[in-house]
């Protein structure tokens, strides 16, 4: 490095050099987390080796089988494993059952730990909502599906594991769910705490959804100088409700800007509605496909028809084939149509940023590559390609925080993926998490062109940013985009080549 009093310049030359520096260790930093999370899933499959190896030997030292007897293999190991991780026995059998699981019904999926894909607590979430399947052909093929399916779909969050495994089982099985749906009791139940108590409601996925909607929309009733928490609201909110008395704003101001009439707050709660994505085949009753109910997951086709059957349910017919024609509303174009903004909160299910489940109804809809309100053909489009749901938090970190950087790729196969980079360079890819439920909709024509000077994000949003500044970060994204997507191509060709020589089922990219 030049010396900085023999070279003026050398002074900037020793910035630059600092701020690379700075630069790469983040990265190397956020890379070591990513690859301790990998050897974490690593761990728990070879602590389910080494337990279902223990269990194997003793059940072979055992001559008889003890399935009756009270102190069976399993409950001998787990509290002996118990004992030495100084844990319950509960506990402790719970790891033997998790490794029987691990070894016998979920096989395959169990590898997505071996191979760092998978956190152990994902694959637990997967080993619940697989339990009610007992039938052998079954929970192997549904096995098999889950491991494909998550293999192929980049960062797999707990909540994208839990849909995957409940998509598989409502369609494998959704009899089996139904007869279950059928046997459950619903119920409430309160526990008494030291100085508070819970009340627990258990019913159909639907009624949580529709009450849960309701109660926030009612608990948002206030007005800004409010005292309490979202949480305290809600919780004064539900009481009052259901002892009838009144839920006021708690500001005492005599010019309190919440103060609804009668009819605004029955207009209010007159909109509130829970969406469910199904096939039209699905509704009929000639296909078993799953269907999407926003907020919970995948549903079986039986539930999907007994909600569809609901008095006071309207179902609506979302025409994929003529969206291409019809994707921004003709009077304001930066509004996607209401039949594509269905659509995009269809195909991503949640919040589309890696591990973030908020509900697609829940969140914005976010042009990936910003629009241009001074001319529009020249921004990003409003159009599937380049719209994606966002929680308010994510859009404020892509829209206001620095070195966030989105992108929404669609894929020769029609395929939708999501990337987001965030501040240290490391960049997560993931599938659209809808993306079995309209596979067609990334194979809709496009009918614009690709985007030369995306505007803002939102003038209006940002009053104290000077516009040259963001303009100068739009430009900045899309040269990041164009430079990410270029190297992109070039994996996926250099994998291709690789994939014909050696093929193990390994992800697309
Ligand atoms: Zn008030
Ligand atoms: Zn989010
Ligand atoms: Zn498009």
């Amino acid at each position: 490095m030049t010396n900085p009093t023999d070279n003026p310049v050398g002074t900037i030359t020793a910035i630059a050099t600092t701020t690379a520096i700075a630069t790469v260790t983040a990265i190397a930093t956020v890379t070591a987390i990513a690859d301790i999370a990998r050897d974490e899933a690593r761990l728990a499959w070879q602590r389910y080796q080494a337990l279902y190896a223990l269990l194997q030997s003793r059940n072979q030292e055992t001559s008889t089988s003890d399935d009756r007897r009270l102190l069976d293999s399993v409950t001998v190991l787990g509290a002996e494993i118990a004992a030495i991780l100084a844990v319950g026995v509960n506990t402790g059998i719970r790891k033997v059952t998790l490794a029987i699981e691990a070894n016998e019904r979920l096989p395959k999926t169990a590898r997505l730990l071996r191979d760092g894909l998978l956190s152990d607590r994902a694959f637990c979430s997967i080993v619940l909502q697989c339990s009610a399947v007992t039938d052998a052909d079954l929970i192997a093929a549904i096995d098999a599906e889950i491991a494909q399916s998550l293999r192929e779909h980049g960062a797999i969050s707990t909540s994208i594991a839990d849909d995957t495994a409940r998509r598989y089982v409502a369609e494998y099985d959704a009899d089996g769910l139904r007869d279950k749906r059928r046997a459950n009791t619903p119920g409430v139940t309160v526990a008494n705490d030291v100085d508070q108590s819970t009340l627990t409601i258990a019913t159909s996925p639907e009624d949580i959804a529709l009450i849960d909607k309701a109660n926030r929309a009612r608990a948002l009733q206030v007005c800004a100088h409010d005292s309490r928490t979202l949480g305290k609201r809600r919780a004064d909110a539900f009481v009052a409700t259901q002892l009838g008395t009144e839920f006021d704003c708690d500001c005492g101001r005599p010019d309190c800007a919440a103060k609804a009439s009668a009819e605004q707050v029955d207009a209010q709660f007159a909109r509130i509605v829970v969406h469910v994505i199904a096939d039209a085949a699905t509704l009929r009753g000639t296909s078993d496909k799953a269907a999407y109910l926003d907020g919970f997951g995948p549903i079986d086709a039986h539930h999907a028809r007994e909600i569809a059957d609901r008095p006071g349910t309207l179902v609506r017919t979302l025409d994929l084939a003529g969206l291409a024609d019809r994707t921004a509303q003709a009077a304001d174009p930066y509004r996607p149509t209401a039949a594509c903004a269905t659509a995009v909160r269809g195909l991503h299910g949640t919040c589309a940023v890696a591990g973030c489940s908020r509900p697609a109804w829940s969140c914005d809809l976010d042009h990936v590559t910003e629009y241009n309100h001074d001319a529009p053909a020249a921004g990003g489009a409003t159009c599937p390609c380049n719209l994606q749901p966002k929680c308010r938090l994510h859009h404020l970190l892509k829209t206001f925080a620095d070195g966030w950087l989105d992108d929404q790729i669609t894929d020769a196969d029609g395929t939708v993926w999501t990337e987001t980079t965030t501040p240290s360079g490391y960049t997560v890819r993931a599938r659209a998490r809808n993306h079995w439920l309209l596979p067609e909709l990334g194979l809709i024509p496009c009918r614009h062109g690709e985007p030369t000077a995306p505007g803002a994000s939102d003038p209006t949003d940002q009053p104290e940013r000077s516009r040259t500044r963001t303009e100068a970060k739009q430009a900045y994204r899309m040269r990041l985009r164009a430079q990410r997507r270029y190297r992109l191509a070039c994996t996926a060709a250099a994998n291709a080549r690789a994939a014909s020589l050696a093929s193990d089922g390994e992800p697309p990219f």
